[in-house]
């Protein structure tokens, strides 16, 4: 009820929700009921829990921000949506994103973008602006995410909000609107690293229902994050500092903050090495050939006839499908479409697609020997605070520039935590920290961030 009032007060202005659940307190009063009755349940029974509208939900409209889903209500739950319901917790609503999950900032979500409630003229970040704004504005006390290239990572930054993007494979994407499906993974959004941990091991471990489920047993995060509250865990652990992710394209505040937190790091008795990953300066410019081609085969799907509108023309099959994706998709959508399209065209697809692929591989090989020397790396989360809206709408390389330090762990599929490093002092804003650990090893980030946090 709480948190339905505050929804109620703020989200007029802060726009997190698509779409706020009708039977959210029904939900809860079954689960008081249920305990009253004496029943032992979950250790997140009647927690509410915000969902990324990517996310498909039986009782909700899922929309992954696009019209040509306006309205959409799917027949099943996404694996993950199932697990919190299974656990007890209880659906908010679904929140805000750039279409198709496609953004830094949320504006381009079709239905108008969401306000970071730290500064209503700054964007909280994306493409899951919502999940953060909510849990920031205390909308709802944790969120789902989907990242693909930070949308967890860096709206988290934004919005001084915890975000993980688990090891690929990690977490089920049956019901997850895919994006890119080598890169896309469903994360926990939350104010602490512990409550992201207890989201985790709610909607973690393996789903026969996704092909890329890793099939083995998984630790407790949980554990790991009070093992972190609790212990020395920062003691002699070796924490990487990955070169190519600062400098450049910094904030002057950013930047500060960061070193500072390197000094807490080392106070606390880490051993600070410097690793340098060459290759991550094209992780840019490959993941933007392989997004939108693997995008441009996802979105084939909306062809007017399975899903959501239809646009109201007659003539042959192609023309209402051509007529529905161009009335359905927004601006980002199409240009995505369109790279993919020609990336993926015959005579080109080696030259493009291929050549990214091997980046990817490079990429891969530098996390490996850079984990060589380290047992985590860091950077900051985001180069900069949040932006104000229409800074880089119109200039798609400064928006895609922003993800520079969250796309390598997607590439490489490797786990990334951000966490709130303090205010930047020249505006006031969040910055955040990224921690990264090696494949399979998210524990290490709930061990390491609960500590640091
Ligand atoms: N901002 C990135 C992009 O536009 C990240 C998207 C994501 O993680 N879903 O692709």
């Amino acid at each position: 009820k709480a948190h339905l009032d505050r929804i109620a007060a703020v989200d007029g202005d802060v726009h997190a929700f698509l779409h706020v659940s009708q039977n959210a307190l029904e939900t809860a009063a079954q689960v008081d009921a249920d305990r009253a009755a004496g029943q032992i349940l979950p250790d997140l029974a009647g927690v509410p829990i915000a969902i990324k509208d990517v996310l498909c939900t039986l009782d909700m409209p899922s929309t992954s921000g696009s019209k040509i889903l306006e309205g959409w209500v799917p027949p099943y739950d996404a694996t993950v949506v199932a697990r919190l319901r299974a656990a007890r917790l209880v659906p908010l609503g679904k929140t805000n994103m750039d279409e198709f999950a496609m953004g830094s900032s949320t504006e381009f979500s079709a239905y108008g973008p969401t306000r970071n409630p730290w500064d209503l003229d700054r964007i909280p970040g994306g493409s899951g602006g919502g999940s953060a704004a909510a849990v920031a504005a205390f909308e709802a006390p944790i969120a789902l995410g989907s990242d693909t290239g930070g949308s967890i990572r860096q709206p988290g930054a934004v919005t001084g909000t915890v975000g993980v993007k688990p090891t690929y494979g990690g977490v089920s994407r049956y019901g997850a609107i895919a994006l890119a499906s080598s890169l896309d993974q469903v994360g926990p959004v939350s104010r602490s690293v512990l409550d992201a941990a207890l989201v985790h091991d709610v909607i973690g471990g393996h789903d026969p229902r996704d092909a890329t489920s890793i099939p083995d047993a998984w630790p407790s995060m949980a554990e790991a994050a009070r093992r972190g509250m609790t212990s020395d865990a920062l003691k002699g652990i070796r924490v990487g500092v990955v070169k190519e992710l600062e400098g450049e394209g910094f904030q002057a505040g950013v930047k500060q903050r960061y070193h500072e937190t390197l000094d807490l790091l080392a106070a606390a008795g880490a051993e600070i090495v410097e690793v340098s990953a060459p290759h991550f300066e094209y992780a840019v410019a490959a993941y933007y050939l392989i997004l939108p081609a693997e995008a441009s085969s996802n979105l084939a799907k909306f062809d007017s006839v399975r899903f959501g509108m239809r646009a109201g023309v007659t003539g042959t099959v192609e023309d209402v499908m051509a007529a529905t994706r161009e009335a359905g998709f927004g601006p980002e959508v199409k240009r995505r479409i369109i790279l993919g399209t020609y990336a993926l065209s015959a005579g080109y697809y080696d030259a493009y697609y291929g050549s990214a692929q091997k980046v990817r591989t490079l990429i891969q090989q530098d996390f490996a020997a850079a984990f060589e020397k380290a047992d985590i790396l860091v950077s900051p989360s985001a180069p900069t605070t949040a932006f104000r809206f229409g800074e880089k709408l119109e200039d798609p390389l400064a928006m895609y520039l922003n993800d520079v330090t969250t796309i390598p762990a997607n590439l490489a599929g490797v786990p990334g935590m951000g966490l709130p490093m303090g205010l930047a002092p020249e505006d006031g804003l969040p910055t955040g920290l990224q921690l990264m650990a090696p494949a399979r090893h998210d524990a290490r980030l709930y061990e390491a961030g609960a500590a640091i946090e």
